[in-house]
């Protein structure tokens, strides 16, 4: 008999749901590991709860693994040993080194040494990898910076029927409703959704009812400040922030339902007014995706009746024949060609993209630290000819102005090399977050798209796509590098449009 250890992990939902228990795990593995002659050592066992998310028992076992020389572990299935890559690259670590086999029991496979790999999947995984990286380090730095915002913590004045306040408990700066201002607000926006007022007869109705009493410092409502709440998406729990729509973390005052007939009663009343129709607040998912499939002009997105989102081709000095397309449609394909693929990623094709990940960071290491000790190296010769070149002086070996000229330019490049390793040392730890965080916004991205804000669903969009097109009612998509190899690994990718 083989010696063997089991692990069984029961998720915090799971907990919650009734009926509940890891012994019907432990069951199915004590089975296997009899009819298959393996006798099960130790078993492991974690118990997630929502706010201890450390898992104990996995790491305990990792340890015991390597320590008695185990080469069989069990488990159900493949989310039962890895909620996240971090784990998943341990557990490749040990399979490697310690030449251990995982069978997931429930899948009918298991992980090996010999699991086989594709050279040219995990060259283009490379290659992408090291270029995505620069490109998008600017922006997770600019990210970085706007933190706070991303919270949904609004760091500016709160508008009319909200106050800047302090969290009794956190004392963190936080935006509460103005319960004072609250009921204006209200009626605001339900008087003029209903389409039967101007601004001004809004305003006159308002100061009827009396709700206009309590506005800070005795100001009055006048039709520019009135248009500006009504258009705020701060009152449905967003907000605009750099030009960009933010979910808060502040209570809406208003359903956004509502809010949106605001929007379309102030917009068809600017068309009457011959204003030229101003772009909705809340973006467009799809604007700046497509180009025209038929005269490659960009595609632009319009709402007819009030609530149907289209998009369209500008026809920039051309005679393009294409008609306007429903958003409903390009949402149905983006989810069948795009984001279910991305979503259902096989756990082989999981493992395909951490191998590569992997070995690009191995060989990425490699570089780093052949650069950074040659750069040491550097440094330790500088200092060494500049100590020299001042015993040189004190023997007047050579003149005062060849010494200077000397010691400036070697002080010169070590404060450079300086510069240079400090930067190595932050690329290399953000290369690694970023390279994982590619996959896990792969695997989230149907989600994510369904409860993303348009913003949010635009960035996304945009971050996943490029060069796509749209023709005959029809868009074509087309992913970036990191994520058609991912959606390949697919076994719906594999069937479909991203097939080799
Ligand atoms: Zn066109």
């Amino acid at each position: 008999m083989q010696k063997a250890v089991s692990y069984v992990r029961v998720s915090s939902k799971e907990q919650h749901e009734q009926g509940y228990s890891p012994d019907a795990q432990k069951r199915l593995l004590y089975e296997f590991a009899r009819s298959n002659g393996f006798n099960i050592v130790e078993e492991f066992e974690d118990a997630e709860t929502a706010k201890q998310t450390g898992r104990t028992a996995f790491t305990a076992i990792l340890a015991y693994v390597r320590e008695h020389g185990i080469k069989h572990i069990l488990v159900e299935k493949t989310d039962r040993l890895h909620r996240n890559f971090v784990d998943y690259v341990k557990v490749e670590d040990l399979i490697k080194e310690c030449d251990v086999t995982v069978y997931l029991v429930k899948e009918g496979t298991s992980l090996g040494r010999n699991a086989k790999s594709s050279d040219k999947f995990m060259h283009g995984i490379r290659t992408l990898m090291a270029k995505n990286f620069i490109d998008n380090l600017s922006e997770e730095t600019r990210k970085g910076m706007d933190e706070k915002v991303a919270h949904g913590e609004y760091p500016s004045k709160a508008p009319l029927g909200y106050l800047n306040v302090q969290d009794p408990i956190t004392k963190k700066n936080i935006v509460a409703v103005d319960h004072k201002n609250r009921a204006l607000i209200e009626a605001m926006f339900t008087l003029y959704g209903t389409g039967n007022h101007s601004l001004q007869s809004l305003i006159d109705e308002l100061e009827c009812k009396e709700l206009t009493g309590n506005l800070p410092n005795g100001r009055k409502l006048n039709k520019t400040t009135t248009d500006h709440i009504l258009r705020n998406p701060f009152y449905i729990g967003h907000f605009q922030w750099n030009k960009e729509i933010h979910k808060g973390a502040h209570e809406a005052i208003i359903d956004s339902d509502t809010w949106q007939r605001v929007q379309d009663v102030l917009n068809g009343k600017r068309e009457k007014q011959n204003y030229p129709a101003q772009h909705n607040v809340i973006p467009f998912p799809f604007k700046g995706v497509f180009t025209c499939g038929e005269c490659q002009r960009s595609i632009t997105a319009e709402i007819k009746k009030g609530k149907y989102i289209y998009y369209r081709c500008t026809k920039y000095q051309t005679d393009c024949t294409q008609q306007a397309v429903k958003q409903e449609m390009i949402l149905e394909e983006a989810e069948e060609k795009i984001l279910t693929p991305l979503s259902t990623i096989s756990d082989n094709g999981i493992a395909y993209v951490v191998e590569a990940l992997k070995q690009s960071l191995e060989e990425k290491r490699g570089w780093h630290n052949t650069a950074y000790e040659a750069m040491l190296a550097e440094k330790t010769r500088l200092k060494n000819r500049l100590d020299r070149m001042y015993e040189d002086r004190l023997d007047e070996k050579v003149t005062e102005e060849f010494y200077e000229t000397k010691r400036k330019e070697y002080t010169d490049r070590l404060t450079e090399l300086d510069t240079k390793i400090a930067k190595h040392d932050r690329a290399d730890i953000n290369y690694h977050d970023f390279g994982l965080r590619i996959l896990e916004l792969a695997k989230n991205a149907k989600n994510l798209m369904k409860i993303a804000t348009p913003q949010e669903q635009q960035e996304l969009l945009k971050f996943l796509l490029s060069n796509s097109t749209l023709k005959d009612g029809k868009p074509d998509f087309s992913l970036k590098k990191p994520f058609l190899q991912i959606a390949k690994r697919s076994p719906l990718g594999e069937r479909s449009a991203w097939g080799d």
